[in-house]
């Protein structure tokens, strides 16, 4: 179906067991190898998926679903971990990796008339040759947004957040909903104030499993908060310069927060 890499030529490999990344054990980090060293791989040789290139270095995604090879080579990293122990310009390719495994895991069969579909070798996308219908990858677009009042930042702990993070707010969009709507909406839903002077900041795919994070500041407009204590356990106002456990720079969230509190440092003085 595919071509295999030539068996001494050089490339990146995402191998996915379950939901976790193998890497080998004596390099860490992202498996840098020739076909012909990974003998263990040989057996997937049908299995094997083409990514664009990283660094000039072909790349390639092996799922081995759930089967997880008894290797003394190798060891299972969770995305996450993986993720965070990355150079950033590595970040994008691995989530695209995830995403890709993800997408051709959950659409093997076609939603419209039930046949089996198969990977098309041009582009990211599944068909049917029975009916035709042809899926891509899924993308699902999530707000995110910082809100100020004054010197303060309105930080949350999510109903998922039991570690005690505080974060700032995000959701879904929904279904014929522009973002700034969406924004407007999840903001009432979960702390039920009024924004105002919406902002956006910036993106970021975020691989668990494909979501697009879309990064906002706003400002309070009115209103006061209130919480329905499940998907929101507690929200409150907090002084930019004695913030919480807030998440790290490598999520936008960390990053919303950073932007938000150096604008504030920077208007202060
Ligand atoms: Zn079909």
């Amino acid at each position: 179906m595919f071509q295999l890499p030539e068996p001494n030529q050089d490339a990146f490999w995402f191998i996915f067991s379950g939901k976790t990344l193998l890497q080998l054990r004596h390099q860490p980090g992202m498996l840098q190898a020739q076909w012909q060293e990974l003998t263990f791989l040989h057996h997937y040789a049908d299995r094997v998926l083409p990514l664009e290139p990283h660094q000039d270095t072909p790349c390639y995604i092996v799922d081995m679903g759930l089967e997880q090879p008894d290797q003394d080579l190798l060891e299972s990293v969770s995305l996450r971990q993986a993720l965070m122990a990355e150079p950033k310009e590595a970040f994008g390719v691995m989530a695209r990796a995830w995403q890709l495994t993800h997408f051709y895991r959950t659409h093997r069969y076609c939603g419209q008339c039930g046949q089996a579909m198969t990977p098309v070798n041009w582009e990211y996308a599944m068909h049917c040759h029975q009916c035709q219908h042809r899926c891509y990858p899924r993308v699902s677009p999530c707000v995110i947004v910082a809100i100020t009042k004054g010197e303060q930042l309105l930080l949350a702990q999510g109903g998922r957040h039991k570690d005690g993070m505080m974060s700032v707010l995000a959701g879904f969009v929904e279904s014929g909903e522009s973002l700034e709507q969406a924004v407007h909406r999840e903001v009432m839903e979960e702390v039920g104030i009024e924004i105002t002077n919406l902002n956006y900041f910036h993106s970021q795919p975020w691989p668990f499993p494909h979501s697009l994070m879309m990064g906002f500041t706003a400002e309070h407009a009115g209103g006061e908060i209130r919480v329905d204590g499940e998907e929101i356990l507690h929200a409150d106002w907090y002084d930019m310069d004695d913030l919480p456990n807030t998440p790290p720079k490598l999520s936008i969230a960390g990053r919303l927060i950073e932007h938000v509190v150096n604008r504030n440092v920077q208007t202060g003085t």
